[in-house]
């Protein structure tokens, strides 16, 4: 089967045509600035080939007719014709509570997406503009949509509401949500496979650290908690976003600077995190081990913070799962630094986690980081949420047809 997996964001748009057997990616590519002017960066892995193309992109539309003008093409192309994409599978970021899983689109899934862009408003109309272009460019094609949150909604309710007004949740379904579902879920079901066990004997914590990050707590391979909330706002400080702060810190900037909630809200969304802590130096971690590396003290607390809460969140996790059986890294800076791994891990031993130094200095590959007699087992593991969201739309179109 050939799926194409879609990624729409507010001004771009990623894609990659998969097997969701192999996991083989025949292309992949990225639209940028959509509504701007258009840029399409097309790769064919199997022979290395890039191409480059300005293409005016005013809506996603024209952006997802580039796709598939390019994915057809006779020279740069890969496939004959569009007939030979048997689905495609979107990644969604908000499902709410209406979806505990992924599902195929039609006019009633369209509508909950389009009822839960108050909780995802940056991201949700996206996806639904990915969504409703691929049914322009390819009508009747088989659609999927594969949510962020649906991972998580095993959560029981003592970890997902808030200590708010019963109202709040009632009425306007503020509680905790989670994200990067599809890549927790992928990790978890890796670190099982490598493990050797059943999943539903593992008591799981898996880290996604990258320019967003959260951590979940995975139990019979079932989410219990998760660290990002209503929004992936909270939890880890991350690349530009605070993480957990108290809520009084809003209240206090929009009446000293005369801020309105928006823009207080886009600076802790895009101005905070370790970019704020390193003084505006990076919110890119390999920046910030350099300046550190030179000596750059805000460089040095912005790193010691991230690692700090990290830690603090698993040894949390740790007590809410009564133990802890495997630690999971992955996402840019978890599969990628050992160093930020090692100054998490520092302190941890007495949960049973020990790392071996040597496997830990590893980048980007599978790999087992902990020492042979370490109670805990730490992995390395790439995630691959493409292939989720393949595997999810190939087991859902099968079982519709
Ligand atoms: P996103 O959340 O945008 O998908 P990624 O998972 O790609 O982010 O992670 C991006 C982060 O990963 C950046 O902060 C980057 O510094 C970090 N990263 C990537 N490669 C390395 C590396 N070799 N060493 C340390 N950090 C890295």
């Amino acid at each position: 089967m050939n799926i194409l997996v879609i990624n729409a964001g507010s001004s771009s748009l990623k894609y990659q045509l998969m097997n969701p057997d192999t996991g083989d990616v025949t292309a992949k590519g990225l639209c940028e600035r959509i509504g701007l002017d258009g840029r399409l960066t097309h790769k064919v892995p199997a022979t290395g080939k890039k191409v480059e193309k300005d293409i005016p992109m005013p809506t996603h539309k024209e952006a997802i007719e580039a796709v598939m003008a390019i994915l057809v093409d006779p020279v740069d192309g890969v496939i004959k014709s569009v007939d030979e994409i048997d689905a495609v599978g979107h990644r969604v970021l908000h499902g709410g509570d209406k979806f505990v899983a992924s599902c195929l689109i039609d006019d009633a899934c369209k509508q909950a997406i389009r009822d839960c862009i108050p909780l995802g408003p940056l991201h949700n109309p996206a996806n639904l503009m990915g969504i409703e272009a691929c049914e322009k460019a390819m009508p009747g094609k088989p659609q999927v949509a594969v949510f962020d949150t649906a991972f998580h909604m095993t959560m029981p309710p003592k970890a997902y509401r808030y200590a708010i007004p019963t109202k709040w949740y009632t009425e306007e379904h503020l509680r905790r949500y989670g994200f990067h579902g599809t890549s927790h879920r992928y990790v978890s079901a890796r670190a099982a496979a490598m493990l050797g066990k059943p999943i539903e004997e593992l008591k799981l914590i898996s880290c996604h650290l990258g320019n967003g990050s959260s951590l979940s707590a995975v139990k019979d391979g079932k989410c219990q908690d998760t660290s990002m909330g209503l929004s992936p706002l909270a939890g880890v400080p991350m690349g530009t976003r605070s993480g957990d702060i108290d809520a009084c810190v809003v209240q206090f900037i929009m009446n000293k600077y005369g801020m309105t909630a928006d823009e207080c809200l886009t600076m802790l969304n895009k101005k905070s995190g370790v970019l704020a802590l390193s003084n505006g130096v990076s919110s890119d971690f390999r920046d910030l081990e350099a300046g550190a590396a030179k000596g750059d003290e805000a460089c040095r607390l912005a790193l010691d913070k991230f690692c700090y809460e990290v830690r603090k969140y698993i040894g949390a996790y740790a007590a809410a799962l009564g133990g802890l059986d495997c630690l999971v890294f992955t996402a840019g800076v978890g599969e990628n630094g050992p160093a930020n791994r090692a100054a998490i891990c520092a302190g941890l031993e007495f949960l049973g986690v020990k790392l071996d130094p040597e496997r830990n200095n590893v980048r980007g590959r599978e790999v087992r980081i902990s020492t042979d007699d370490s109670k805990v087992q730490v992995w390395v593991i790439p995630t691959n949420e493409e292939l989720m969201i393949a595997q999810d739309t190939a087991e859902l179109v099968k079982a519709a047809q």
